[in-house]
């Protein structure tokens, strides 16, 4: 989370949506006031079920809509890795992220050495840096550990079944080794 309190982003929201003549309605607030409290970069799938807990008749699209005034607004930023789905962040400083290949958790890298890259001289290609974004990606805690449970399960002679079940790791180890370069 940002410096800001939860209460001071709504408080910038209203001032925001004041400032170009939008309207402060329950869905916008709703919606931001969701991604304010994850901390796990969700997508708009993800917002959009959170959201119709709490506003049952919300349809997807204006949960959508209202992701994109969010990011116009510079209230949240959205973030695309190559062949995911776009997440959304509540933290809109410059921030590196740790991406899983496997389970496609994204973490934010707290560290911010990462982050002082010095910006090349594209002037030639008639074209100007906004920011930069890296993310590092490789295994999360959680898959390595999982991975290390089913390996010792596989060597167990008769057992199939890992001792926590695992969503995304039914498949064989060869073929997920194959999946994940090293
Ligand atoms: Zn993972
Ligand atoms: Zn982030």
């Amino acid at each position: 989370m940002d410096r800001e309190s939860k209460q001071q982003r709504v408080k910038r929201l209203e001032r925001l949506c004041h400032e170009r003549g939008l309207p402060v309605t329950m869905q916008r607030r709703t919606v931001f006031e969701m991604i304010l409290d994850r901390e796990d970069h969700p997508t708009a799938d993800q917002i959009y079920d959170q959201t119709r807990k709490r506003i049952h008749t919300i349809s997807r699209t204006t949960v959508y809509r209202i992701l994109d005034t969010l990011v116009g607004l510079t209230l949240i930023t959205k973030i695309c890795h190559p062949g995911s789905a776009a997440r959304f962040d509540p933290r809109t400083h410059q921030h590196d992220h740790l991406v899983c290949l496997h389970c496609e958790t994204i973490l934010d890298l707290k560290e911010t050495r990462s982050s002082k890259v010095a910006w090349p001289d594209v002037s030639s290609y008639g074209f100007v840096i906004h920011d930069h974004h890296i993310h590092f990606r490789g295994l999360c805690a959680n898959c390595i550990e999982k991975r290390g449970a089913e390996e010792r399960t596989t060597q167990r002679p008769g057992g199939r079944h890992p001792r926590t079940p695992a969503r995304a790791t039914t498949r064989p180890i060869a073929k997920q080794k194959r999946r994940i370069p090293s």
